[in-house]
C-alpha cells in the first residue's frame, strides 16, 4: 500500500468521447508530454482526465488553483509537529516521486511566479527542486502533468507565460454536438430520452446569450444538474431555473431572456 493508492480510480469513471481525444492523449502519455486542456468550464476535461487515469492505470493528483496558492502548497513545506519541524511533501512533489499524473486545475488562477515551477518538470530535465529542503527530485518514469485552461477568462494580467504555454501539447474541448450531449445527460442524470434533447436545446439557446450578456452559456455539467432535478420528480421549469439560470446571472433582464428561453424549448 502505498500513500498514492487514495489516488486511485478503481471504477470507470464515463466519458464519452467526442474526438479523437483518447487516442491523442494515450500518445502524448506514452512520451510523457505535458497536456493542457483546453475549454469552457464544466464541458468534461476533469472527467476526461479522470477516465484517462483510470484507462492508463495511473494514480490522478488533483489541484484546483487559486490565486493565493503559493508554491510551497505545491511542492511542500517544514511544518511543526510534536517532533520537531518536519518536511511535508505537497501534492506536486507526491505526485512526481510516485508517478501519478497531476491535474492542475484552472492553472491560470495561479499567479505566474508559483505556475513556473512547473517548468523544470515539463521539459527534458523532469526535475522538481526543493530549494527549501535542499532535494532535487527527479521524476518518476510515469509522472506527467495535465492542466486545463479556460480561454474565456483569459486577461493580459491574466494569462500564461508564453514560455509555459509552448511546453504543452493541447486538446481543444468544447460543448458536445446535441446528439452526443444528449448521450451525456441520459446517461449521467437517468432522464429519459426526450427530456435529455429538450434540456439540450434549452443550453444551446442560452449558448447563443454568450457575447450578449452571459459570460457563458449553460454548461454540460449544469444541464446534468438539471437533469438530475428533474429525475428526483422537480418540474423542467423550476429544474432549468434553479441548475441554469439563477447561478449563471443576477441581470434581470438576462434571467428573463432565459427564462424565454426555455419556455420556447418545452
Ligand atoms: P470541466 O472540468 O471541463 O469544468 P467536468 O469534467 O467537471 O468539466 O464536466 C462536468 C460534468 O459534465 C461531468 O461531471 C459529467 O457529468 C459531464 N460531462 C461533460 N462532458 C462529458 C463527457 N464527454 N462524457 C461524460 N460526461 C461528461
Amino acid at each position: 500500500m502505498t500513500i498514492l493508492d487514495a489516488y486511485r480510480i478503481t471504477r470507470e469513471p464515463f466519458y464519452r468521447p467526442v474526438g479523437r481525444e483518447i487516442e491523442l492523449f494515450e500518445a502524448a502519455y506514452a512520451s510523457r508530454m505535458p497536456v493542457m486542456l483546453k475549454g469552457p468550464t464544466g464541458c468534461g476535461k476533469t472527467r476526461f482526465v479522470e477516465h484517462m487515469a483510470w484507462r492508463l492505470g495511473r494514480p490522478l493528483v488533483t489541484v484546483s488553483c487559486h490565486e493565493d496558492m503559493t508554491a510551497s502548497d505545491l511542492v511542500g513545506r517544514f511544518l511543526l509537529d510534536a517532533e520537531g519541524t518536519v518536511w511535508h511533501d505537497g501534492p506536486l512533489t507526491l505526485a512526481v516521486r510516485e508517478g501519478a499524473i497531476c491535474y492542475l486545475d484552472e492553472i491560470v488562477e495561479a499567479r505566474q511566479d508559483t505556475t513556473v515551477v512547473i517548468h523544470s518538470l515539463t521539459d527534458d530535465r523532469r526535475i522538481l527542486p526543493l530549494e527549501k529542503k535542499n532535494e532535487v527530485v527527479t521524476a518518476h518514469a510515469d509522472f506527467q502533468v495535465v492542466i486545463s485552461y479556460n480561454p474565456g477568462y483569459q486577461s493580459v494580467l491574466k494569462d500564461l507565460k508564453e514560455s509555459t504555454k509552448q511546453r504543452f501539447g493541447a486538446l481543444a474541448f468544447a460543448y458536445p454536438s446535441p446528439a452526443v450531449e444528449t448521450e451525456i445527460v441520459m446517461r449521467e442524470a437517468g432522464v429519459e430520452r426526450r427530456m435529455a434533447e429538450t434540456l439540450v436545446r434549452i443550453a444551446e439557446r442560452s449558448r447563443n446569450l454568450k457575447g450578449h450578456g452571459l459570460e457563458e452559456g449553460a454548461s454540460t455539467r449544469m444541464l446534468v444538474n438539471a437533469g438530475l432535478l428533474v429525475a428526483r420528480g422537480v418540474p423542467v421549469e423550476e429544474a432549468c431555473q434553479v441548475a441554469m439560470v439563477v447561478p449563471i446571472t443576477d441581470d434581470p433582464d438576462l434571467r428573463e431572456a432565459l427564462s424565454g428561453a426555455i419556455a420556447a424549448c418545452l
